[in-house]
C-alpha cells in the first residue's frame, strides 16, 4: 500500500469508517455528467469510498414489531446526518494537510433529477425534483471503489455487512493505487429479497436488478400493509379505493394514490431532515441478510441468528 493509501486508510478506520475503497478516475470515463465526479472536480485522479455499517441491532424492534422509531433516528438519520458528516470532514482535512484538494460527498437525499419518482426513506412532500443536482449514484461508485457488488435488491451487498451499510465519498486529486472491482459473489439470484416486500415494490428484472417501483416502495416503507404494520387500525384507509387490496400489497399505486396512501400513514413526529419513518424496516435487505448468514458467505459472524424462526405476520 502506498504511504498516502495507507495514511488515509489508517485514519478513516480510527475515525469509525468500517470500509474504504479507492477507485481511478477512469472508472467513471462512461458516467453521464450529473453522476461523474469529473464534473465536480475536473482534475480529479481517484474516488474514495467510505462505509459504515448499519448495526444489526438497530433492526431488532422491526424484527419483533415493537419499535420503529429506533431504525430511521439511528440508522438513517443519525449516520447520513451528523456521524458521516462528521467523519469524513475529518478525513478530507487529513487529506488536505497532505497537499491534495479533498471534495466530500455526500448523500443529498431529498434533491432529485427526476420529475416524477421519489426517494422512499424520505417525506415525499420535501423532496425537491427536476434540480439538475450533480450528485454521485452512490451504489454504482461504492462498487467501482471496489466496496462490494449489487444484488438483485439495488442494494450494495459487501462480505462484511451483506446490505446493511451506508456510504459517502471523497473525490480527490491526489493519485492513489485503486482497489480491484469485487466479482460478483455474493447474490445468487435466490429472489428473497423481492419475496419479502411488503408490497411487492420489486418488480420484473432488468440488467441483472429487480426494477424498483419508488411509489410503491415509499407506500409501503411508510407501512401501507396491514399485516406487517401494528399501528394501523382496522378501519385504516377507508376513503381509498381497493383499500383491501392497498391493505394487503395486492395493488401497484400509482404516484397519486401513493401519495394518498402516505398522507394518512403517519405514526410518529417528523423528523428534522426530512425522512420518513420505515416501518418495512427494510424488509427487503433484511431478508437478504439473513439468506447470507445461512450460507454462510459474511465475513462477520454472530453468536446468535439475526432471525430465529419464521418473520411475525398480523392477522
Ligand atoms: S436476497 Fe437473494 S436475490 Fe436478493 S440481493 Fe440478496 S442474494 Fe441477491
Ligand atoms: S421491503 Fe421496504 S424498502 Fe424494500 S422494496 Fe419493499 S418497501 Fe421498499
Amino acid at each position: 500500500m502506498t504511504g498516502l493509501k495507507h495514511i488515509i486508510s489508517e485514519f478513516a478506520k480510527n475515525k469509525g469508517v468500517d470500509l474504504i475503497g479507492f477507485g481511478s478516475i477512469q472508472r467513471f470515463n462512461d458516467l453521464p455528467a450529473l453522476q461523474n465526479p469529473l464534473t465536480i472536480l475536473p482534475e480529479a485522479k481517484t474516488v474514495i469510498a467510505l462505509g459504515f455499517r448499519v448495526l444489526r441491532g438497530m433492526f431488532r424492534g422491526v424484527e419483533e414489531g415493537t419499535t420503529y422509531y429506533q431504525y430511521t433516528t439511528m440508522a438513517v438519520e443519525m449516520l447520513e446526518e451528523v456521524f458521516i458528516p462528521n467523519v469524513l470532514l475529518e478525513i478530507c482535512s487529513k487529506i488536505e494537510d497532505s497537499g491534495f484538494t479533498a471534495v466530500p460527498q455526500k448523500r443529498f437525499q431529498l434533491l432529485m433529477n427526476e420529475t416524477d419518482e421519489t426517494n422512499p426513506e424520505m417525506d415525499y412532500v420535501r423532496i425537491y425534483r427536476n434540480t439538475k443536482n450533480v450528485q454521485l449514484d452512490f451504489n454504482k461508485t461504492a462498487v467501482a471503489c471496489g466496496i462490494g457488488e449489487i444484488g438483485k435488491s439495488g442494494s450494495v451487498l459487501t462480505d462484511d455487512f451483506g446490505p446493511f451499510q451506508r456510504f459517502c465519498f471523497i473525490i480527490t486529486d491526489a493519485e492513489i493505487e485503486e482497489d480491484p472491482v469485487a466479482e460478483k459473489h455474493l447474490c445468487d439470484n435466490c429472489g428473497k429479497c423481492r419475496q419479502a416486500c411488503p408490497g411487492k415494490a420489486l418488480g420484473e428484472e432488468k440488467d441483472g436488478k429487480y426494477i424498483l417501483n419508488t411509489w410503491q416502495c415509499a407506500a409501503y416503507t411508510q407501512g401501507a400493509n396491514i399485516t406487517k404494520n401494528p399501528f394501523l387500525k382496522p378501519d385504516a384507509l377507508m376513503d381509498i379505493p381497493d383499500r383491501l387490496k392497498v391493505l394487503y400489497g395486492e395493488k401497484q399505486l400509482t404516484p397519486l394514490e401513493a401519495k394518498a396512501v402516505m398522507d394518512r400513514l403517519l405514526f410518529y413526529p417528523s423528523f428534522r431532515h426530512g425522512y420518513a419513518v420505515s416501518i418495512c424496516g427494510r424488509a427487503c435487505d433484511r431478508a437478504c441478510y439473513i439468506h447470507l448468514e445461512e450460507r454462510n458467505v459474511l465475513k462477520r459472524k454472530f453468536h446468535n441468528k439475526f432471525r430465529e424462526g419464521q418473520d411475525w405476520v398480523l392477522e
